[in-house]
């Protein structure tokens, strides 16, 4: 062990080792561990909570992992996570699913529980995604936008949320019984703060939009609604990673969009629409895709600004 020490540098700390014999007469244990100075161990042992020396092909043998398990989800709740950390948590959680091969029978072919969206029969987020997308989001009356990994996913919470009346404007606050002075459009004071208001029919949006139009070649006078935002670029027939990264600036826009409108209620913070659309739009969602997709946008910066389109 001196040698050990001496090359490696690794010094074994005797009062916290135990000494563990296979097949060895428990006195010889109990002997060299008074040699070495260090405690008589017996197997099975606990290292880093998991019970080592037993088999793990029996159910009890698993009772103490589990129980770990229990006695921390019991104290945990979902609504001390954040937006994010919630998402972490489904997406580890569903990556976790794993398929179990049921007890064979003698002489039969042995059942499977098998993934029926993939044809191999394992779990695949992909899959889940494809189906919640093509069965789910086109059930839902309320909205149906997609999930987009160009973005950060705080973006995309924060869609999910514009999308789903779930945003503290004006008339939500009402909604959830807290008395405001006045329901009036924090950018133009114009018509009640509805999120179709706010991201849709503001002027100070709808010039923003316009904006957003020209600078992809569409026409956004087909935009009344928030829904109309969120399938514009199916409506415009953008496929593949155009679709994407279209979708990545119109969440890139409601999240500026509701940070100027914040920025105007708590700190007064007044900037020029212009300056809002040309620079914070075209550059986050620049930065955020470039990133984030295998699609190549270093370099292209100009092309972006002049003919996103074209990027794909
Ligand atoms: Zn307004």
């Amino acid at each position: 062990m001196r040698c050990f020490y001496l090359s490696s540098g690794l010094k074994i700390n005797l009062n916290k080792s135990s000494l563990m014999g296979v097949c060895v007469d428990s006195s010889e244990i109990e002997f060299f561990s008074n040699k070495f100075h260090c405690k008589a161990g017996s197997l099975p042992f606990t290292y880093l909570g998991l019970p080592i020396g037993c088999s793990m092909n029996r159910c009890e043998s698993w009772e103490p992992v589990l129980n770990k398990f229990l006695s921390k989800l019991s104290n945990w709740k979902a609504s001390n996570l954040s937006s994010g950390g919630r998402l972490v948590l489904i997406s580890v959680t569903l990556k976790c699913l794993v398929t179990l091969d049921a007890q064979s029978l003698p002489g039969e072919t042995s059942d499977k529980v098998a993934w029926a969206l993939e044809r191999s029969g394992q779990f695949t987020v992909a899959s889940m995604r494809k189906a919640y997308d093509d069965f789910y989001l086109k059930k839902s009356s309320r909205s149906n936008l997609m999930w987009t990994n160009r973005v950060p996913s705080k973006v995309s919470i924060h869609a999910w949320r514009t999308g789903h009346c779930r945003l503290p404007t004006k008339c939500n606050l009402q909604k959830r019984g807290i008395n405001l002075l006045s329901l009036d459009c924090s950018l133009c004071g114009g018509e009640e703060e509805t999120e179709d208001h706010l991201f849709v029919r503001c002027p100070v949006a709808r010039s923003v939009l316009n904006d957003i139009g020209r600078w992809w070649g569409v026409n956004a006078s087909s935009v009344n609604h928030l829904r109309d935002l969120f399938q514009w670029g199916q409506v415009l027939n953008f496929k593949g990673d155009t679709l994407k990264a279209f979708l990545a600036v119109i969440y890139t826009y409601l999240w500026l969009l509701w940070k100027m409108r914040n920025g105007k209620i708590f700190s007064s913070s007044d900037r020029g629409k212009d300056l809002f659309v040309n620079s914070q739009v075209q550059a986050y969602s620049f930065f955020w895709i470039k990133t984030r997709s295998r699609c190549s946008l270093a370099n292209r910066w100009l092309q972006w600004c002049c003919s996103p389109s074209s990027c794909f």
